[in-house]
């Protein structure tokens, strides 16, 4: 398992041949591995030396196994803390009580937010569950139509009013009418800017306030790679997120961005976008992540 790291670690864990202990200083140059290992994976600089510090507290004293590898008994802790940092296990979506249930996504514009959308509502209709999807993204051309279409073609219901009306109210009025129409679950999709502005986040929090959402989950692009960083502490600083979505992990990144996501915002990954298609969604699995990570 993960060879190209277990390479890397053959030199720096010859030394420890022959010791029985772990120590911080025959692991500092195997950490180096690891640490080169995690910035090639995208995951984000400070989060990386954070991450090295947990795994360097977790594998003091550990006992060299008699018979394995210390590069691979080093991985293996590796792993299992990449594991926990991530959650263990998938969280699901937010169910509220009394239905409808509120899901609000945020990200910046190109991510795949709209798209999400979509597969959220699809995933959910798989489940017999019913969505309403609400376009407030009177700012981008053809959003609206866009998720009209998507709409269309996954078979549930969009709210829309247009492009003139105020996203505070478009949202509000969603959730009145799935409440009217019986249906369990709103995902409102929102504006998103190239880059974070202060108005997009200003109009962010009006409608979370207006709506509040049992869910607000950040769609985040895996390529962006270290940026991810950045972007989940703004959205969570100003918004406060509940749980993410990575998207274009189809691509050929090794998904740091996960990593990153998880350990500044506090807050589960609760699916994976693997392509363009509606069907293109999964739920986020922190071990799976963890073996691609170190792949
Ligand atoms: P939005 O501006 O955040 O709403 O982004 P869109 O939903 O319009 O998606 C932007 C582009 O990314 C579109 O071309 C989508 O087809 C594409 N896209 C979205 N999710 C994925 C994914 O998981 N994998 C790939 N390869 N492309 C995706």
């Amino acid at each position: 398992m993960f060879d190209a790291l277990a390479d890397r670690l053959e030199d720096a864990w010859k030394k420890l041949r022959g010791q029985d202990k772990i120590t911080e200083a025959n692991m500092q140059d195997a950490l180096k591995e690891v640490r080169r290992a995690l910035l090639e994976a995208d995951v984000n600089l400070q989060v990386v030396k954070t991450f090295i510090a947990d795994v360097e507290k977790a594998a003091i004293g550990a006992e060299v196994i008699a018979g394995v590898n210390p590069g691979q008994q080093l991985i293996k802790i590796v792993y299992d803390e990449l594991v926990k940092v991530m959650g263990e296990s998938n969280v699901p979506l937010a169910q509220a009580e009394n239905a409808p249930t509120v899901i609000l996504m945020a990200g910046l514009q190109g991510t795949g937010k709209t798209t999400a959308t979509a597969k959220l509502a699809l995933y959910l209709r798989k489940q017999q569950r019913t969505a309403l999807m609400v376009a407030t993204d009177i700012y981008r051309p053809a959003a609206i139509d866009q998720l009209v279409t998507l709409g269309e073609q996954i078979e549930v219901p969009v709210f829309e009013l247009g492009n003139q009306a105020n996203p505070v109210d478009i949202a509000t009025q969603g959730v009145e009418k799935a409440k009217e129409m019986g249906i369990d679950t709103v995902i409102i999709d929102t504006a998103g800017r190239l880059q974070i502005d202060e108005e997009m986040m200003l109009e962010l929090a009006r409608v979370k306030k207006a709506v509040n959402p049992d869910d607000t989950l950040l769609v985040v692009d895996a390529m962006t790679g270290q940026e991810a960083a950045n972007l989940t502490r703004t959205f969570h600083d100003q918004i406060g997120v509940t749980g993410a979505i990575l998207t274009k992990m189809d691509g050929d990144t090794r998904g740091g961005a996960a990593l990153s996501v998880r350990q500044i915002s506090g807050q589960p990954i609760k699916f994976v976008g693997v392509g363009e298609k509606v069907e293109a969604l999964q739920p986020f699995y922190p071990d799976r992540m963890a073996s691609r990570i170190l792949s």
